[in-house]
Protein backbone atom coordinates (compact mmCIF):
# COMPACT_ATOMS: atom_id res chain seq x y z
CA UNK A 1 0.00 0.00 0.00
CA UNK A 2 1.27 3.53 -0.80
CA UNK A 3 -0.52 6.60 1.20
CA UNK A 4 0.30 9.59 3.26
CA UNK A 5 -0.11 8.79 5.94
CA UNK A 6 -0.06 4.68 6.18
CA UNK A 7 0.24 3.94 9.62
CA UNK A 8 -3.54 3.33 10.61
CA UNK A 9 -4.57 1.26 8.07
CA UNK A 10 -5.63 -2.39 8.93
CA UNK A 11 -4.98 -3.67 5.07
CA UNK A 12 -1.47 -4.92 5.58
CA UNK A 13 -3.10 -7.02 9.03
CA UNK A 14 -6.13 -8.67 6.45
CA UNK A 15 -4.26 -9.18 3.74
CA UNK A 16 -1.28 -11.03 5.70
CA UNK A 17 -3.83 -13.16 7.46
CA UNK A 18 -5.33 -14.20 3.76
CA UNK A 19 -1.94 -15.09 2.59
CA UNK A 20 -0.68 -17.27 5.86
CA UNK A 21 -4.71 -18.84 5.49
CA UNK A 22 -3.78 -20.21 2.13
CA UNK A 23 -0.28 -20.22 2.79
CA UNK A 24 1.30 -17.79 0.20
CA UNK A 25 4.77 -16.88 0.01
CA UNK A 26 3.44 -13.31 -0.45
CA UNK A 27 3.31 -10.11 2.22
CA UNK A 28 1.61 -7.05 2.06
CA UNK A 29 3.28 -3.69 3.45
CA UNK A 30 2.29 -0.26 4.04
CA UNK A 31 4.65 2.79 2.07
CA UNK A 32 4.37 6.13 3.54
CA UNK A 33 5.36 8.17 0.28
CA UNK A 34 5.96 11.70 0.30
CA UNK A 35 3.91 13.83 -2.71
CA UNK A 36 7.20 13.80 -4.95
CA UNK A 37 8.33 10.42 -4.62
CA UNK A 38 4.88 9.30 -5.67
CA UNK A 39 5.84 8.43 -9.30
CA UNK A 40 9.74 6.71 -8.38
CA UNK A 41 7.49 4.66 -5.58
CA UNK A 42 4.95 3.64 -8.23
CA UNK A 43 7.54 2.34 -10.89
CA UNK A 44 10.12 0.68 -8.20
CA UNK A 45 7.37 -1.55 -7.41
CA UNK A 46 7.14 -2.34 -10.98
CA UNK A 47 10.45 -2.68 -11.40
CA UNK A 48 10.51 -5.40 -8.41
CA UNK A 49 7.71 -7.51 -10.00
CA UNK A 50 4.99 -6.47 -7.46
CA UNK A 51 1.93 -8.41 -7.51
CA UNK A 52 0.36 -5.07 -7.17
CA UNK A 53 -1.03 -2.55 -4.78
CA UNK A 54 -3.60 -0.68 -2.53
CA UNK A 55 -3.26 3.06 -3.10
CA UNK A 56 -4.74 5.80 -0.30
CA UNK A 57 -5.50 8.93 0.84
CA UNK A 58 -4.62 11.48 -0.78
CA UNK A 59 -3.48 9.39 -3.87
CA UNK A 60 -6.44 7.79 -5.74
CA UNK A 61 -6.32 10.32 -8.40
CA UNK A 62 -2.73 11.39 -8.84
CA UNK A 63 -1.73 7.86 -9.26
CA UNK A 64 -3.73 7.29 -12.53
CA UNK A 65 -1.16 9.82 -14.34
CA UNK A 66 1.43 6.61 -13.49
CA UNK A 67 -0.27 3.90 -14.44
CA UNK A 68 -0.46 1.82 -18.15
CA UNK A 69 -4.51 1.31 -18.56
CA UNK A 70 -7.88 1.83 -16.16
CA UNK A 71 -9.90 -0.76 -15.63
CA UNK A 72 -13.66 -0.05 -16.35
CA UNK A 73 -14.48 0.30 -12.28
CA UNK A 74 -11.56 2.86 -11.96
CA UNK A 75 -13.05 4.63 -14.72
CA UNK A 76 -16.51 4.77 -14.10
CA UNK A 77 -15.50 6.50 -10.55
CA UNK A 78 -12.49 8.22 -11.25
CA UNK A 79 -10.47 6.84 -9.38
CA UNK A 80 -8.26 4.22 -8.10
CA UNK A 81 -7.40 2.06 -4.90
CA UNK A 82 -6.36 -1.14 -6.43
CA UNK A 83 -3.28 -1.90 -8.88
CA UNK A 84 -2.76 -4.94 -10.23
CA UNK A 85 1.02 -5.64 -11.62
CA UNK A 86 0.96 -8.07 -14.64
CA UNK A 87 3.64 -8.69 -17.36
CA UNK A 88 5.14 -5.07 -16.36
CA UNK A 89 2.06 -3.55 -17.06
CA UNK A 90 0.02 -1.09 -14.44
CA UNK A 91 -3.79 -1.69 -14.48
CA UNK A 92 -6.21 0.91 -12.27
CA UNK A 93 -9.09 -0.42 -10.38
CA UNK A 94 -11.19 0.47 -7.76
CA UNK A 95 -12.52 -2.03 -5.48
CA UNK A 96 -14.53 0.29 -2.91
CA UNK A 97 -16.92 0.36 -5.92
CA UNK A 98 -17.64 -3.63 -5.53
CA UNK A 99 -16.91 -3.60 -1.87
CA UNK A 100 -19.82 -0.62 -1.41
CA UNK A 101 -22.44 -3.31 -3.73
CA UNK A 102 -21.02 -6.68 -2.25
CA UNK A 103 -22.66 -4.79 1.30
CA UNK A 104 -25.80 -4.23 0.26
CA UNK A 105 -26.97 -6.55 -2.63
CA UNK A 106 -28.69 -8.53 0.49
CA UNK A 107 -30.74 -5.76 1.53
CA UNK A 108 -34.23 -5.27 0.53
CA UNK A 109 -34.36 -1.26 -0.65
CA UNK A 110 -38.58 0.03 -0.28
CA UNK A 111 -37.88 2.81 -2.93
CA UNK A 112 -35.14 3.98 -5.03
CA UNK A 113 -34.56 7.73 -3.24
CA UNK A 114 -30.80 7.36 -1.66
CA UNK A 115 -28.76 10.18 0.47
CA UNK A 116 -24.87 10.37 0.30
CA UNK A 117 -23.55 12.12 2.55
CA UNK A 118 -20.45 13.72 1.53
CA UNK A 119 -18.89 14.44 -2.17
CA UNK A 120 -15.13 12.86 -1.90
CA UNK A 121 -13.37 9.65 -3.66
CA UNK A 122 -15.94 7.47 -1.35
CA UNK A 123 -18.86 9.29 -2.20
CA UNK A 124 -17.71 8.90 -5.76
CA UNK A 125 -17.79 5.14 -5.54
CA UNK A 126 -20.66 4.77 -3.26
CA UNK A 127 -22.98 7.34 -6.15
CA UNK A 128 -21.91 4.62 -8.74
CA UNK A 129 -22.79 1.62 -6.97
CA UNK A 130 -26.21 2.92 -6.26
CA UNK A 131 -26.78 3.49 -9.85
CA UNK A 132 -25.45 -0.45 -10.28
CA UNK A 133 -28.04 -1.41 -7.46
CA UNK A 134 -30.80 0.43 -9.59
CA UNK A 135 -31.67 3.76 -7.39
CA UNK A 136 -32.34 6.62 -9.82
CA UNK A 137 -33.13 9.55 -7.08
CA UNK A 138 -30.25 10.63 -5.41
CA UNK A 139 -29.30 13.03 -2.97
CA UNK A 140 -26.00 14.37 -2.05
CA UNK A 141 -25.26 16.54 0.86
CA UNK A 142 -22.39 17.99 1.43
CA UNK A 143 -20.71 20.77 3.30
CA UNK A 144 -19.64 22.04 0.64
CA UNK A 145 -22.51 22.50 -1.94
CA UNK A 146 -20.44 23.15 -5.13
CA UNK A 147 -18.57 19.88 -4.26
CA UNK A 148 -22.00 18.04 -4.08
CA UNK A 149 -23.58 19.93 -7.22
CA UNK A 150 -20.48 18.48 -9.28
CA UNK A 151 -21.53 14.99 -8.10
CA UNK A 152 -25.16 15.27 -8.81
CA UNK A 153 -24.00 16.44 -12.37
CA UNK A 154 -22.26 13.42 -12.60
CA UNK A 155 -25.02 10.79 -11.15
CA UNK A 156 -27.27 12.85 -13.86
CA UNK A 157 -24.92 11.74 -16.72
CA UNK A 158 -24.41 8.34 -15.13
CA UNK A 159 -28.25 7.43 -15.96
CA UNK A 160 -29.75 8.97 -12.25
CA UNK A 161 -33.35 10.45 -13.07
CA UNK A 162 -33.24 12.95 -10.36
CA UNK A 163 -30.04 13.76 -8.70
CA UNK A 164 -29.63 17.36 -6.09
CA UNK A 165 -27.29 18.64 -4.01
CA UNK A 166 -28.16 19.83 -0.70
CA UNK A 167 -26.44 20.90 2.65
CA UNK A 168 -25.89 19.21 5.62
CA UNK A 169 -28.92 21.16 7.19
CA UNK A 170 -31.34 20.32 4.73
CA UNK A 171 -29.75 16.03 4.98
CA UNK A 172 -31.67 16.25 8.24
CA UNK A 173 -34.91 17.32 6.46
CA UNK A 174 -34.49 14.87 3.76
CA UNK A 175 -33.37 11.79 5.74
CA UNK A 176 -36.99 10.90 6.00
CA UNK A 177 -37.58 10.10 2.20
CA UNK A 178 -35.13 8.19 1.56
CA UNK A 179 -34.66 4.15 1.68
CA UNK A 180 -30.84 4.14 1.77
CA UNK A 181 -28.78 6.43 3.58
CA UNK A 182 -24.70 6.00 3.36
CA UNK A 183 -22.07 8.26 5.35
CA UNK A 184 -19.03 8.74 3.15
CA UNK A 185 -18.02 11.74 5.18
CA UNK A 186 -15.43 11.14 8.47
CA UNK A 187 -18.17 12.50 10.77
CA UNK A 188 -18.16 9.67 13.42
CA UNK A 189 -14.60 8.49 12.63
CA UNK A 190 -12.69 8.08 16.05
CA UNK A 191 -10.88 10.06 17.55
CA UNK A 192 -12.01 13.38 17.07
CA UNK A 193 -14.88 12.63 15.56
CA UNK A 194 -16.17 9.87 17.20
CA UNK A 195 -19.79 11.32 19.70
CA UNK A 196 -20.40 12.89 16.30
CA UNK A 197 -23.50 12.04 13.68
CA UNK A 198 -24.97 13.93 10.32
CA UNK A 199 -28.67 12.49 11.12
CA UNK A 200 -30.25 11.47 14.74
CA UNK A 201 -32.75 8.39 15.11
CA UNK A 202 -35.91 10.92 14.44
CA UNK A 203 -34.87 11.95 11.26
CA UNK A 204 -33.99 8.22 9.48
CA UNK A 205 -36.94 6.24 8.57
CA UNK A 206 -37.87 3.26 10.11
CA UNK A 207 -37.47 0.95 6.93
CA UNK A 208 -34.13 2.37 5.91
CA UNK A 209 -30.72 0.81 5.37
CA UNK A 210 -28.09 3.01 6.70
CA UNK A 211 -24.02 2.01 6.02
CA UNK A 212 -21.38 4.56 7.04
CA UNK A 213 -17.80 3.69 5.41
CA UNK A 214 -16.37 4.96 8.51
CA UNK A 215 -15.61 1.70 10.68
CA UNK A 216 -13.06 2.83 13.30
CA UNK A 217 -15.28 2.51 15.76
CA UNK A 218 -16.94 -0.40 13.97
CA UNK A 219 -20.60 0.90 15.44
CA UNK A 220 -20.24 4.76 15.02
CA UNK A 221 -23.00 6.99 16.45
CA UNK A 222 -24.26 7.09 13.08
CA UNK A 223 -24.61 3.50 12.97
CA UNK A 224 -26.49 3.41 16.69
CA UNK A 225 -29.04 5.93 15.94
CA UNK A 226 -29.80 3.95 12.95
CA UNK A 227 -30.40 0.71 15.55
CA UNK A 228 -32.43 3.19 17.60
CA UNK A 229 -34.68 4.12 14.81
CA UNK A 230 -35.44 0.75 13.83
CA UNK A 231 -33.26 1.26 10.31
CA UNK A 232 -31.06 -1.71 9.29
CA UNK A 233 -27.52 -0.70 10.11
CA UNK A 234 -24.74 -1.55 7.63
CA UNK A 235 -20.76 -1.29 9.07
CA UNK A 236 -17.55 0.06 7.07
CA UNK A 237 -15.82 -3.27 7.97
CA UNK A 238 -18.14 -4.97 5.43
CA UNK A 239 -16.74 -2.33 2.65
CA UNK A 240 -13.58 -2.91 4.15
CA UNK A 241 -13.36 -7.07 3.35
CA UNK A 242 -14.94 -6.94 0.16
CA UNK A 243 -12.87 -4.05 -1.38
CA UNK A 244 -9.92 -6.16 0.09
CA UNK A 245 -11.15 -9.63 -1.23
CA UNK A 246 -11.57 -8.16 -4.58
CA UNK A 247 -8.07 -6.93 -4.72
CA UNK A 248 -6.85 -10.13 -3.21
CA UNK A 249 -8.43 -12.13 -5.88
CA UNK A 250 -6.75 -9.84 -8.64
CA UNK A 251 -3.83 -10.28 -7.16
CA UNK A 252 -3.64 -13.63 -6.29
CA UNK A 253 -6.18 -15.71 -8.62
CA UNK A 254 -7.21 -17.29 -5.33
CA UNK A 255 -10.46 -16.87 -3.57
CA UNK A 256 -10.34 -15.02 -1.20
CA UNK A 257 -10.63 -16.35 2.73
CA UNK A 258 -13.38 -14.13 3.28
CA UNK A 259 -13.55 -15.59 7.28
CA UNK A 260 -10.03 -14.70 8.38
CA UNK A 261 -9.80 -11.77 6.97
CA UNK A 262 -12.63 -10.36 8.59
CA UNK A 263 -12.03 -12.00 12.00
CA UNK A 264 -8.24 -10.60 11.13
CA UNK A 265 -9.66 -7.33 10.84
CA UNK A 266 -12.02 -7.19 13.74
CA UNK A 267 -9.69 -8.32 15.87
CA UNK A 268 -7.44 -5.37 14.79
CA UNK A 269 -10.55 -2.73 15.62
CA UNK A 270 -10.26 -4.31 18.96
CA UNK A 271 -14.01 -4.87 18.46
CA UNK A 272 -16.88 -7.97 19.17
CA UNK A 273 -18.59 -8.76 16.21
CA UNK A 274 -20.42 -5.57 14.26
P1 LIG B 1 -12.33 12.64 0.84
O1 LIG B 1 -12.20 12.40 -0.62
O2 LIG B 1 -11.34 13.48 1.56
O3 LIG B 1 -13.81 13.28 1.08
C1 LIG B 1 -14.24 13.63 2.37
C2 LIG B 1 -15.69 14.08 2.34
O4 LIG B 1 -16.12 14.30 3.68
C3 LIG B 1 -15.90 15.41 1.61
O5 LIG B 1 -17.19 15.40 1.05
C4 LIG B 1 -15.82 16.43 2.75
O6 LIG B 1 -16.58 17.61 2.52
C5 LIG B 1 -16.46 15.67 3.89
N1 LIG B 1 -15.96 16.08 5.20
C6 LIG B 1 -14.68 15.99 5.65
N2 LIG B 1 -14.61 16.40 6.93
C7 LIG B 1 -15.87 16.76 7.29
C8 LIG B 1 -16.43 17.29 8.49
N3 LIG B 1 -15.70 17.51 9.58
N4 LIG B 1 -17.76 17.57 8.49
C9 LIG B 1 -18.52 17.36 7.38
N5 LIG B 1 -18.05 16.86 6.23
C10 LIG B 1 -16.73 16.57 6.18
O7 LIG B 1 -12.37 11.26 1.64
P2 LIG B 1 -12.95 9.84 1.13
O8 LIG B 1 -11.86 9.05 0.54
O9 LIG B 1 -14.16 10.11 0.32
O10 LIG B 1 -13.34 9.14 2.52
C11 LIG B 1 -14.49 9.52 3.26
C12 LIG B 1 -14.69 8.55 4.43
O11 LIG B 1 -14.97 7.24 3.95
C13 LIG B 1 -13.47 8.42 5.33
O12 LIG B 1 -13.89 8.35 6.67
C14 LIG B 1 -12.85 7.08 4.91
O13 LIG B 1 -12.15 6.45 5.97
C15 LIG B 1 -14.11 6.29 4.56
N6 LIG B 1 -13.85 5.19 3.61
C16 LIG B 1 -14.09 3.91 4.04
C17 LIG B 1 -13.90 2.85 3.17
C18 LIG B 1 -14.17 1.45 3.65
O14 LIG B 1 -13.62 0.51 3.09
N7 LIG B 1 -15.02 1.27 4.65
C19 LIG B 1 -13.43 3.07 1.86
C20 LIG B 1 -13.19 4.39 1.46
C21 LIG B 1 -13.40 5.44 2.35
P3 LIG B 1 -16.00 18.86 1.71
O15 LIG B 1 -16.25 18.58 0.26
O16 LIG B 1 -16.79 20.01 2.23
O17 LIG B 1 -14.53 18.95 2.05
Amino acid sequence: MIGHPVKHSISPIMHNAAFKKLKLNCIYLAFDVEPEDLGSAVNGLRSIKALGFNVTIPYKIDVMRFLDRLDDSAELVGSVNTVLIRNGELIGYNTDLHGIKASLEREDFIGDRAMILGAGGAARAALVSLLDLGFRDILIANRTLKRGEELAAKALGLGASRAKAISLDEARRCAGSCSLIINATPIGMAPDLIDETPLTSEEIPRDAVVLDLVYNPLKTRLLREAEKAGAKAVTGLEVLIHQGARAFKLWTGRSPPIDAMYHAALKALGGGRA
